[in-house]
C-alpha cells in the first residue's frame, strides 16, 4: 500500500510556520489532555494539535477497520497493535482530511472547534504505556570512547562488540515525558583512590543523546524475528535522553551492568514519528568492520538521516548548543537490534521501547553524552552565558532536538527538555 501521508507536494490548509517540525507529511502520534481534561490520541500539524478520538467520532475515519474506542485512550498501545497497514491508513487518511483541497472539515466550524487545539491548551503524555525497554549500546564512536577512557585504547571495544548489538534490559518506570523535571540521584560510589564506597549526591550527571524505537507485538514466545521482517514491527522513534550517573554507574557496572546509575529517569519526545514518515530519510549505514554472522545481515538501506543536537540551558540565562550528532552514525541498525533481540524467542509486545545508545558521531563536537564531550571531566564544554560545565549541574536544563530534511522536506522530533533539580528532599 503506497504511503500517500508522505507526498511532498502536498499543502494543507491549517496554519503552519515554514520550517515547522510538524508538515503535513509528519503526521506524527502522541497522548494529550485536552482543555477539557479528557485524554485523547492526537496528531500534529504545525502548532496546532488534532484530536483523533473526536475525529473518529464524527467519521473522519469511516471505512477503516477501527474499534470505535481506539483513540480514546490513555496509550497507543492498542492503535499499535492494529498494525502496519492500519497505521498507514490512518496516516494516508489525516493527510487528506487537512490537504488544502479537501473543503469537509475545513468548512465546519463546529466539527474544527471539536478537534482543532492550539498546543498551550493541551499537555503532552506518555505516548505508550511501556512494557518493557531495552537500551542497546550500538555506536562505535561512544563504545570506542568510553572504552578507552576506561581501558585503554588497545582494548576499547570489548570482544563482543564488533559481532552483536550489545545491550541491557532496563526500567520502564521511569521513562517520562518531555517537560518533567528530574531529580539528582543519590547512590553508593567510589572517590578516587579510595578503597570503600560512599553515599551520596552523584557529582557526574550526565544526558545520553539516544532515540529510541517503539515495536508493536512481534512474536511468540520462542519465535525469532527474521532481520528482513524487523522494520514492520517498529512503529516509529522518538528522541531520548537516557539520563546516566557516571560515578554510581562505574562502582556498581561490574559484573552484571548497567543499575541504579541508569535507571532514575530516561526523557523522551511526547510525538511519536513513525518509519513511513522517514522512509524517504533512508541512508546505508556504516560498513561492517568485520562479517556479521549471517542472521545479522541485511540488505538495502536501514539507517536513517536525522540531524540531532544537544543543548544545555542554565536557569534564567540562553542555551548553549554542545553535540551536534547524526542517528545514521550507529553501527548496529535498528532492523538488526530487533533480530538479535528477539533470536533467543525473547517476545516483544506493542509500546517496548528500545534505545539506539547514545549516539556520538566521529568528531568531539558530535560525541553523545558529557562524559566524552568533557572526556571525563578533564576539558570543560564552554557556555555561552559564561561558566562551563563538565557534568550537568542543578538547574539545567538539558534539550535535544532531531529532524530529517531532503527535497524541501523537514520531518522533525520537536524536543525533549529535561530540568535536573537538586536531590529529592521531603
Ligand atoms: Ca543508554
Amino acid at each position: 500500500m503506497p504511503i500517500t501521508a508522505n507526498n511532498p507536494d502536498r499543502k494543507t490548509w491549517i496554519k503552519t510556520k515554514h520550517h515547522t517540525d510538524f508538515p503535513i507529511q509528519n503526521i506524527p502520534f502522541g497522548v494529550f489532555l485536552t482543555r477539557d481534561d479528557i485524554i485523547t490520541i492526537g496528531t500534529r500539524i504545525g502548532d496546532t494539535a488534532i484530536d483523533l478520538g473526536a475525529l473518529h467520532q464524527l467519521g473522519y475515519f469511516d471505512g477503516i477497520p477501527l474499534t470505535d474506542d481506539i483513540f480514546l485512550q490513555d496509550s497507543l498501545n492498542d492503535f499499535i497493535s492494529d498494525g502496519k497497514k492500519t497505521w498507514r491508513l490512518v496516516r494516508n487518511r489525516i493527510a487528506e482530511i487537512f490537504d488544502e483541497k479537501n473543503d469537509t472539515l475545513k468548512n465546519n466550524k463546529k466539527h474544527r472547534q471539536e478537534v482543532l487545539f492550539s498546543l498551550d491548551e493541551i499537555e503532552m503524555q506518555l505516548p505508550v504505556s511501556v512494557g518493557d525497554y531495552t537500551d542497546f549500546y550500538s555506536s562505535i564512536e561512544h563504545a570506542t570512547n568510553v572504552g578507552t577512557m576506561f581501558r585503554g585504547k588497545d582494548n576499547a571495544l570489548m570482544p563482543n562488540w564488533l559481532h552483536l548489538p550489545v545491550g541491557y534490559h532496563g526500567r520502564s518506570s521511569s521513562i517520562i515525558p518531555s517537560g518533567i523535571p528530574i531529580h539528582r540521584p543519590q547512590g553508593q560510589k567510589l572517590t578516587n583512590g579510595a578503597t570503600e564506597p560512599i553515599f551520596g549526591p552523584s557529582r557526574l550527571v550526565d544526558f545520553e543523546l539516544e532515540m529510541a524505537f517503539i515495536t508493536t507485538d512481534a512474536n511468540q514466545l520462542g519465535e525469532p524475528i527474521p532481520i528482513q521482517e524487523a522494520e514492520d514491527y517498529i512503529f516509529g522513534l522518538v528522541l531520548f535522553n537516557d539520563w546516566s550517573a557516571r560515578d554510581i554507574q562505574k562502582w556498581e557496572y561490574v559484573p552484571l551492568g548497567p543499575f541504579l546509575g541508569k535507571n532514575f529517569a530516561s526523557s523522551i519526545s511526547p510525538w511519536i514519528v513513525t518509519l513511513d514518515a522517514l522512509e524517504p530519510y533512508r541512508t546505508a549505514g556504516p560498513k561492517p568492520v568485520k562479517e556479521q554472522l549471517p542472521y545479522l545481515q541485511y540488505e538495502g538501506a536501514k539507517s536513517f538521516d536525522i540531524h540531532l543536537e544537544v543543548a544545555i540551558q542554565p536557569k534564567n540565562t540562553e542555551e548553549t548548543v554542545v553535540s551536534k550528532s547524526n542517528f545514521k552514525h550507529m553501527y548496529w541498525n535498528m532492523a538488526q537490534q530487533l533480530a538479535h533481540h528477539t533470536v533467543n524467542g525473547c517476545p516483544v509486545n506493542s509500546g517496548d521501547m528500545m534505545g539506539s545508545g547514545t549516539l556520538s558521531g566521529p568528531t568531539p563536537d558530535s560525541y553523545g553524552s558529557m562524559l566524552e564531550l568533557s572526556w571525563k571531566g578533564e576539558k570543560p564544554v564552554q557556555l555561552k552565558s559564561g561558566g562551563s560545565r563538565k557534568f550537568i549541574e542543578d538547574n539545567d536544563t538539558v534539550i535535544m532536538r532531531g529532524f530529517c530534511e531532503k527535497d524541501g522536506v523537514r520531518i522533525g522530533f520537536g524536543e525533549v527538555s529535561t530540568t535536573l533539580l537538586p536531590v529529592f528532599k521531603k
